[in-house]
């Protein structure tokens, strides 16, 4: 590996960085995971990412790929291979500000796209965290702040540019090479390292953020009358619930509706906020205009040995009910983790579950659950996660793949349903035959 390390940085116009070196440590860990590659290289262009690959392909190196570095399986990084940072890659130009095309680097952060977007009155439906990577949370679908309004954020993509597994460069988009382009959209990590995104980013002025919160013994009419409403607001409304938070006093914590209303006329938000006030009895009531780039927030990076483990499911209208139940009771016991229901309908639901390699367009809601604490910790809790899950999984359906911690076949069978699965394995065969980018919920070829 050493002479080819050496012909590599011949060229090299990034970064390589080595155990021992200045800034390995930082450049092994990812924001929750920490790791011991051989080598981590920072490509500054196209060409140093194709080299990075033949590198990897010719040395017979494990490849961790990493985007924004916030995966919760801890893609980002590994012990003694080749760690592909795409840190580099990070513009954010605006191609044609009239269609609002806008092209963005493969390692580029939602937070700094959103600033990027700012003074043209751009933005793209992506997630709630400034740090989130483009690159991880597109290829699996993403949700955010606006989705009900504008659909996940592969609905905004119009073509990518990805460095295959024989260093090729392959350009994808409805006109060409559209089989990989449906499979970039949910496939993650699977077909290449995407080094270019190209987005149709939409019109925004300012929105308004709201925080409404009720008590914890609340949380079933709460949720119910939450999930039952937001059926027929206006898709203006995007809206979360978290309630049974450890850190704000678990089985009391507050139940918190977290909105986005995609408007920044005060008088249509909070006729769109109205009937949440109605649920219950209002504890806190935090309603201002933010510019969208203010939105997304700074998530605090856990303390070095703590991690953070995540997993989700998806539920369709019959099952709302039965399962907004069961997790209201999860909630009221002690030992619950932070529970999560992201409202997922809207236009996200308005494109057919094959349109895309992300399948589970019909789900109305998606439950999400997280803990956090040492490794052992969480090993330890894992068998009442399970159990919790197991309650669960009557009413609810598949995973979504960004929060989703486990990479076990059930996981990936769950991210991905069969047919899904069979026709991502097809395009992997041709883009990726000897599964080279296998870091990820991965399907084999
Ligand atoms: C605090 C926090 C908040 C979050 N909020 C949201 C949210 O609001 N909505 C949501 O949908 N998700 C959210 N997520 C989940 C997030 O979308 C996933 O963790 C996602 O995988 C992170 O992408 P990344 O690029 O930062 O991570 P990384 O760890 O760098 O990468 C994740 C995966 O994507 C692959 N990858 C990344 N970039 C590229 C690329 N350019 N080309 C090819 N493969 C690539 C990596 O190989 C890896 O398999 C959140 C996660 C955290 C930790």
């Amino acid at each position: 590996m050493r002479a080819a390390l050496e012909t590599l940085e011949a060229t090299f116009q990034g970064e390589v960085i080595e155990p021992g070196q200045d800034g390995y440590e930082a450049a092994s860990t990812t924001v929750l995971v920490s790791g011991h590659p051989a080598v981590v290289l920072r490509p500054a262009t196209v060409a140093d990412v194709q080299a990075a690959v033949r590198f990897a392909a010719g040395n017979g190196l494990a490849v961790a790929v990493r985007g924004g570095g916030h995966s919760f399986a801890g893609f980002g990084t590994n012990d003694g291979g080749l760690v592909i940072d795409l840190g580099r890659l990070a513009g954010a130009e605006v191609v044609d500000a009239g269609s609002g095309i806008v092209r963005i680097g493969g390692g580029a952060t939602w937070g700094a796209v959103a600033t990027a977007l700012a003074p043209h009155k751009l933005a793209i439906s992506s997630g709630d965290t400034r740090g989130v990577g483009v690159g991880g949370l597109t290829l699996s679908g993403g949700i955010g702040w606006k989705v009900r309004k504008y659909g996940l954020a592969i609905d905004a993509l119009v073509a990518a540019e990805l460095v295959t597994a024989d260093g090729g460069v392959v350009r994808a988009s409805t006109q060409e090479n559209p089989e990989l382009f449906w499979a970039l959209r949910g496939g993650g990590g699977n077909l290449g390292i995407v080094t270019a995104f190209e987005f149709a980013a939409h019109r925004t002025t300012d929105v308004f953020h709201a925080r409404i919160a009720f008590p914890a013994a609340e949380a079933e009419p709460v949720l119910q009358g939450w999930a039952e409403y937001l059926r027929t607001a206006t898709e203006d409304l995007t809206s979360v619930v978290v309630f049974a938070n450890p850190f704000a006093g678990g089985p009391n914590a507050p139940v918190e509706v977290l909105s986005v209303v995609d408007t920044d006329d005060r008088e249509a938000a909070d006729a769109a906020l109205e009937p949440i006030r109605r649920l219950g009895t209002v504890i806190a009531d935090e309603v201002e205009p933010r510019a969208y780039a203010d939105v997304l927030v700074d998530a605090p990076v856990p303390p070095p040995g703590i991690r953070l483990a995540s997993r989700s499911a998806f539920v369709e209208r019959e099952q709302v009910p039965a399962a907004l139940r069961i997790l209201a009771e999860i909630g009221a016991a002690p030992q619950s983790p932070v529970l999560a229901v992201r409202a997922v309908g809207g236009a996200a639901a308005q494109v057919p579950d094959d349109a895309t390699a992300y399948a589970h367009r019909r789900a109305e809601l998606m439950l999400l659950t997280t803990s956090a604490g040492p490794a052992p910790v969480l090993e330890a809790a894992r068998p009442a996660l399970d159990a919790i899950w197991d309650r669960l999984a009557p009413h609810t359906f598949g995973a979504y793949a960004n929060f989703l911690s486990g990479t076990a076949e059930s996981d990936v069978a769950a991210v991905y349903p069969e047919k899904t699965y069979e026709r991502l394995a097809a395009v992997k065969r041709t883009y990726d035959p000897e599964n080279l980018f296998r870091a990820n919920h991965n399907v084999r070829p």
